[in-house]
C-alpha cells in the first residue's frame, strides 16, 4: 500500500484556487452516506438503486434552478476536459458540411488541443486572437465567423488572467452564420453574475473541483437538452445521462457537486473578493516598482490577479516563497517550460510572461492571508533583486 498520507496542510497558504479549491467541509459532509449507505447504481431498478437515482435526480433539478435552466438541459460528467473534448468529438463525427472551426486563442488546451486534434481530418481550426487587455475582439470575430463556420468556442474568463470575454455578442454572431457555440464557463461559476439564457450559448461545461466540490465530477449543459442534439453522440455505453454520458454516474461525487452550487458566493462574497483583489494588486504595484497586472483594464473576475514581477522569474521567486500556493503560468500546463501561451497572445514579451505568477483567491481566503502573501512577496523580491 503506498503512503499517501498527506503533507501538513496547515502549514501553507492556498492562493491558486484557479488550478483547484479545496472542498467545503459542508460539501464532505454531503456526500459522506453516498460511499458506504447509498452506494447503489443510480441505474439500477431495485431499492438501492433507486436511492441512489433519487440524489441524482435531486441535484440536477437543484442546479437547474440556480443556473436558471431546465433540468433536462444537464448531464453530469467528469469535468471540463471531458466535456470540451466531447463537443469537438461530436463535430467531427457527425457529417457536418461546414469545416471551420473557430476557438479563441486563450482557451484551455482541452479546446485548443481537441480543436486541433481535428485537423488532419479536413477541419480549418481558425483562431481568434485576443487585444493586448486578453479579451477576444469582435471586429475581427466578426470576420472570422463566416457560414464556413460550423462550430464556436470561446470561454467565459480566461483561467491564467481571469478576463472576461464578449460571450453574448460573439454569440449572436455565431447564431446569425446557422452555426453552434460551446463555452467552456469553469472559471465564470461562482465569481460572475450569468445567465445561460441570456447568453445564449448551446452547450457550456464545469467543473466541480473549481467550486469546492470534488475533482472529477462536471457538469454539462446543453440548450436543446439530448433529444435536440444535432450531432452524432461520441461516447458509446451503458446510456446513462440519456446517452449523453454513458457510464456509471459517480453519485457521491454529483451530491458534493449539487453541494457546492449551493454554496456558491453570493453578491456579497463577490464584492469581498473584490475588495481583496484591489489590495492586491494596489499593494503589489506601490510596493514594486515596474510590476503590471495583466488584463488590469479588462472586465475580470474578482479572484483572479496575473502579475509580472520584473526581472525574478517566476520559478525562482516561488522556490523562494515555499509556503505560499500561487499559480505560474497555468498548472494545467504544467511541466512545459514555455512561458504562458495566454500571455503571449496578449502580446507580453516572453521574458516578461515567464516572471508572472497568477493568484486567484477563494471564499476560503482570508484577508491576513492576502496580507501575508504581499509582505512575504514584498520582502522576497528585495531581497532577490539584490
Ligand atoms: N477549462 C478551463 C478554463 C480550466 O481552467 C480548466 C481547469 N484548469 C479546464 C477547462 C479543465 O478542467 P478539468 O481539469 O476539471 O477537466
Amino acid at each position: 500500500m503506498p503512503d499517501v498520507s498527506p503533507l501538513n496542510p496547515s502549514n501553507f497558504v492556498y492562493l491558486d484556487n484557479n488550478a483547484t479549491t479545496a472542498c467545503l467541509p459542508e460539501v464532505v459532509e454531503a456526500m459522506a452516506p453516498y460511499w458506504q449507505s447509498v452506494y447503489g447504481n443510480a441505474a439500477s431498478t431495485h431499492y438501492a438503486g433507486r436511492c441512489a437515482y433519487r440524489a441524482l435526480e435531486a441535484v440536477r433539478v437543484a442546479v437547474a434552478d440556480i443556473l436558471r435552466v431546465k433540468p433536462y438541459q444537464l448531464f453530469f460528467n467528469s469535468g471540463a476536459t471531458e466535456g470540451n473534448n466531447w463537443i469537438f468529438n461530436a463535430y467531427a463525427g457527425s457529417k457536418n458540411e461546414r469545416k471551420r472551426i473557430v476557438v479563441s486563442s486563450v482557451e484551455h488546451k482541452s479546446v485548443l488541443d481537441a480543436a486541433k486534434a481535428l485537423e488532419p481530418y479536413g477541419y480549418e481550426i481558425v483562431v481568434l486572437p485576443v487585444s493586448q487587455g486578453g479579451v477576444v475582439s469582435l471586429e475581427v470575430a466578426q470576420q472570422m465567423i463566416t457560414p464556413e463556420a460550423g462550430l464556436v468556442s470561446v470561454q467565459l474568463a480566461n483561467n491564467e488572467t481571469g478576463v472576461i470575454h464578449p460571450i453574448r455578442e460573439l454569440v449572436d454572431l455565431t447564431h446569425a452564420v446557422g452555426a453552434f457555440f460551446h463555452c467552456d464557463a469553469v472559471q465564470g461559476l461562482g465569481k460572475m453574475a450569468f445567465s445561460l439564457e441570456d447568453l445564449g450559448v448551446d452547450s457550456a461545461v464545469f467543473s466541480g473541483h473549481k467550486i469546492h466540490a470534488p475533482k472529477g465530477v462536471g457538469l454539462f449543459y446543453l440548450r436543446g437538452g439530448a433529444a435536440r442534439f444535432p450531432w452524432v453522440l461520441p461516447l458509446h455505453g451503458g446510456g446513462q445521462e440519456q446517452g449523453i454520458r454513458p457510464g456509471t454516474v459517480n453519485v457521491a461525487g454529483v451530491v458534493g457537486l449539487g453541494k457546492a452550487f449551493g454554496l456558491l458566493p453570493d453578491e456579497t462574497e463577490l464584492g469581498r473578493l473584490q475588495r481583496l483583489q484591489n489590495r492586491l494588486e494596489n499593494d503589489i504595484c506601490l510596493r514594486i516598482p515596474g510590476c503590471r497586472v495583466h488584463g488590469q483594464s479588462t472586465l475580470r473576475l474578482p479572484n483572479t490577479t496575473n502579475v509580472s514581477i520584473p526581472s525574478i522569474p517566476s520559478d525562482i521567486l516561488m522556490a523562494n516563497l515555499p509556503l505560499f500556493c500561487v499559480g505560474e503560468g497555468s498548472a494545467c500546463n504544467s511541466g512545459s517550460l514555455d512561458s504562458s501561451y495566454v500571455l503571449k497572445a496578449m502580446g507580453v514579451p516572453a521574458d516578461e510572461a515567464r516572471c508572472s505568477i497568477r493568484v486567484s483567491t477563494s471564499t476560503l481566503t482570508t484577508e491576513l492571508e492576502i496580507e501575508a502573501f504581499l509582505n512575504q512577496l514584498c520582502a522576497k523580491y528585495k531581497e532577490l533583486k539584490r
